[in-house]
Parts: structure tokens; sequence; C-alpha cells
């Protein structure tokens, strides 16, 4: 559908793949057009690359890492690159911004403060490449030991379509902070800021193959990427399904993976909470990017004696939620395209079908074009524990709620599902807030909060189908290198 497409649009603009420092479109001139999830419409075009694109740019990686000048780069001038591409990003806020939002449907707001998180990500990563090192070990008498991080070498960044400007970020921050070179490969819905960021990186100075940016499909380029010998490890942020897809590319070559594969994220609320502070933060966390975040609290849990509030205060605002345009800045966009549409009104109607109630539902704004992409806003009350919508990640705005008895009830049904991600816990409690904190399977546990502050600084990664590896703050740069030991004999 989409290559029909490009051939009857006008174009804004004809992107393309960063191999070896240079702008370069497909070996084979295709493309795959760009769609506005708000109306529909073409736009752009990004490079439709296959298995010989990829070649070229992991050739162009090896290049740079081998023998090109990134390999014997101090660690302090990475940082200062690292740094110097996030002031670029600075300098371009508007334009980038604008770019992601138009590019996946996200709201205007959401787009700026992706670009700051994006921003934040190079200049931590940038602060941090020359404070991280090794260890001496006691060892032998008449011998000394140490460990040195070392870069892995090629690394193959595969991207999601949710948000690719901060994914991007987290994936190149930390692995060109210890020394490694990058192919990077954008999501087919969402690449226009992974190739404009790439550009940035070019002016910023990076040497040529350090990074390079190639579109295509996830069966063509995506396949070619993780399964390519040339990479010496994979970092995938994506579905479950195509994760094992790429662990299995990667595990014939027996590379190293990071898997972050979304969740099922619980929100505990128990009936000591500060429920006025906790309503805003409940439905943010499922509106945020239209429900399409790895991290959604798709499930909240609330103790039986304040169900009923909590249920009625949230539908309340529920109802109130309006999804439009990106250009609108609205409670939310549309979905990124028909197929994720159809997904989520395919779950809502299965809830429907299993005689689950709805009890709040948004609404789509009059102004919004019959051509977008858009799903309302619905929140499901006492949602049956085993129920289809209970269990699977729906990548939507779509909430379920649960009531619960007891604070053990709450953990088992918290850690009921397969995902295991991120919860969050409100009480008043500290006792409890430690002890559920500690038995809640997530890779984050938030305490009368959820997901604050953009979490550059944070790790994190999953338990369970959510993954493994860990990335984000200082852990994912243990993710991007190896430990290398030396050892000295000196008797
Ligand atoms: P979705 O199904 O919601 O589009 P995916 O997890 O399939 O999400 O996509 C995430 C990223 O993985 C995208 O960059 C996509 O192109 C890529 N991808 C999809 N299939 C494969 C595959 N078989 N091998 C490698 N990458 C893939």
């Amino acid at each position: 559908m989409l290559q029909n497409l490009s051939k009857v649009v006008a174009q804004d603009k004809n992107f393309l793949n960063i191999i070896n420092g240079r702008s370069v479109p497909a070996l084979s001139q295709e493309t795959i057009t760009v769609l506005c999830p708000s109306d529909g419409s073409a736009f752009a075009t990004i490079p439709q690359s296959k298995a010989a694109d990829v070649d070229l740019a992991v050739r162009a990686a090896r290049e740079a890492f081998e023998s090109g000048p990134w390999s014997r780069t101090p660690a302090f001038e990475r940082g200062r690159l690292l740094t110097r591409l996030s002031r670029l990003i600075e300098q371009h806020a508007d334009e980038l911004g604008a770019l992601e939002s138009r590019d996946t449907g996200k709201p205007v707001r959401q787009g700026k403060a992706d670009v700051v998180a994006a921003m934040r990500y190079y200049e931590f990563y940038g602060g941090a490449c020359d404070k991280i090192h090794g260890d001496t070990i006691p060892f032998l008498d008449g011998y000394t030991a140490l460990t040195l991080r070392e870069p892995h070498g090629v690394v193959a960044g595969i991207i999601p379509w949710n948000y690719p400007m901060q994914i991007m970020a987290r994936v190149v921050g930390a692995a060109l902070a210890m020394g490694n070179t990058l192919v990077v490969k954008p999501a087919e819905d969402a690449s226009l800021s992974t190739i404009r960021i790439g550009e940035l990186a070019v002016e910023a100075g990076f040497p040529d193959g350090v990074l390079n940016v190639v579109t295509g499909y996830g069966r063509d380029a995506g396949a070619a990427l993780s399964s390519h010998p040339g990479i010496d490890y994979v970092t995938f942020t994506g579905s479950p399904a195509t994760g094992t897809f790429i662990q299995q590319a990667a595990a014939a070559n027996n590379r190293g993976v990071t898997m972050e594969l979304g969740g099922k994220s619980p929100q505990i609320v128990f009936a000591d909470a500060d429920v006025e502070k906790a309503l805003p933060v409940l439905v943010n966390a499922i509106i945020q990017n239209g429900g399409q975040t790895c991290s959604a609290g798709s499930r909240i849990l609330v103790e039986r004696a304040i169900y009923d509030d909590v249920a009625t205060a949230l539908a309340e605002r529920f109802d109130r939620l309006v999804a439009g345009p990106h250009d609108a800045d609205l409670d939310l966009g549309p979905m990124i395209n028909p197929a994720q549409k159809r997904r989520v009104e395919n779950y809502v109607a299965l809830a429907a079908e299993a005689g689950i109630e709805v009890i709040g539902r948004g609404s789509i704004d009059v102004g919004a074009p019959a051509t977008g992409f858009y799903v309302a806003p619905v929140l499901f009350g006492a949602v049956d524990r085993a129920a289809v919508i209970a269990q699977e990640e729906i990548f939507g705005p779509v909430l379920s709620l649960f009531p619960f008895d007891s604070e053990q009830d709450a953990i088992q049904l918290a850690n009921s599902t397969e995902y295991g991600l991120v919860a969050g816990v409100w009480t008043r409690d500290g006792a409890r807030q430690h002890r559920v904190a500690k038995r809640v399977r997530a890779g984050q546990v938030y305490v009368n909060a959820y997901g604050a502050g953009g979490g550059i600084e944070l790790p994190f990664g999953g338990f369970k189908k959510s993954g493994h590896g860990r990335e984000k703050g200082f852990e994912a740069l243990y993710d991007m290198s190896a430990t290398k030991t030396i050892v000295f004999r000196h008797d």
C-alpha cells in the first residue's frame, strides 16, 4: 500500500540513509512513503533499504571501529562529540519536535518533550564517557590484575516507532560513549528524526562510519542487520514476537543482545493513598503517546474499600479526554498506522464481547480528519483477571481496572501477567511501600509517582517477557561494553 502511494502524492522531502558520513539513497533507489497519522497524508519518503545497503553500513561501521580514528579517540573526546550533538539538537529543537510530532502523530508538546529527553541522553552519556572505569583485583603474589571496559565493536540498534528520537538517543548515547560504532535501523513508520539526528551527528564532527542510519522494513533491513555476521551486539526495543526473531538471528552468530519488549504495567492504589494526587498520574500513564508506550500503566489495581470512588473519578476524567491531530495538541493523538488502530479496536471489541463493562470513554475531536488513525480512549471496569485485555499488551489508550482485597492479593495480581517492566505503588504506609516495591516483579517501581522525569538516569528494562538487559543511566554503559581482564606477572 505504501509504495503505491509514493507515485501519486507530492513529497515534502525525500530523506536519505546515512552511511559512512554521507547521505545516500537505497542502492535500489526504492523508497517507502511516509504518512502523517493525523490525516493519512503522504509527506516524505525514506529509503527502502535491503541487505546490500545494510552490508555497506556494517562495513563502514567496522572500518570506523577497527582502523578508523574511533577506537583511538580518547573517552573525553567522545564525550565532547556527544555533548556537541546535544547542543545541536537544542539548536534544532523546534524543527525536531515538529518533525517527530508529524511523523508519529504525537501531540506537539510530547514531540517537544522528546527533544528535551534526547538532548539529555546525549548530554548525560557525553558526561559519562570518561567517568566509567574498571577495577584492580587483589590476586596472587607477583601478579597485578585489572579490568578494562571495552566496547563490543559494531552495535546494531533496532528502534521502534513510538519514541524514535528518545530511544535512538538512549541506544546511541550509551553505545558511542563506550567506544562502539553503530548501525541504527529505525522503524519504517517513524524514521525521520533518526535520519535528521544522524545528519546532525555528521555536522557535530563524528568521524565517518561511526553512526550509520539505514531505513527500511523490518523483514528486509531489520532482518539483514540482526543476522549480519559483522554485528557484534544487537539492541532492540519492540514487540516480544519481533524480539524473538532478532534473538534467533543474533544467536546464529552467537552475539549478545539487549531486549526491551514492552509490558502490562500495574499501578496499585491502596485505600490510604493520596488519590487526588494519583488520579492525573494514573490517567496520564495510559494516555501519553496514545498508550503506545512500553511502560504504559495499563492496569489499575484498586483496594476494594475505595474501588467505586476511584472508578467514578477515573471515568469522569476519561469521559473528558479528546483525541485529535498532533498540531491540535489535545490529550492524545492518533495511532501510528491503520493496523495499530485496528488492533486496538479489536481488543476493545473483544472485551465488550466478553461482557466487560466500559465505564468511561473519551472522544475523537470533531475537527479530526476522517483519514487519520484515531481511537477514543476507553476505560474498562472490574476486569476479569484472566481476560485477554488483562493479560496482553494493547499498546493503545485502553485502561483496565481491577479491585483487590489485600496487600498479598495486590502483589499476586500485579505479578499475574507474563510481563514485568514498570509498576506504580500508591500508599502512605512507609513499610508497605518497601514491601510491595520489593515483591513486585518489574524493572522499575515508582512509589507515589509513575515514570517521573524522563528517566534518563534510571536503569530501565524488564523481567520475564518484558526482556533482558538494561538501558538508560549508567547501567546501559555496562550492557554496551564487555569486561576485559588483564593479568601482569612481575615476580
Ligand atoms: P510493530 O510490530 O509494532 O511495528 P516491531 O517490534 O515489529 O513493532 O518493530 C520494531 C522494530 O523492529 C522496527 O524497526 C521494525 O522495522 C523492526 N523489525 C520488525 N521485524 C523485524 C525482523 N524480523 N527483524 C529485525 N527487525 C525487525
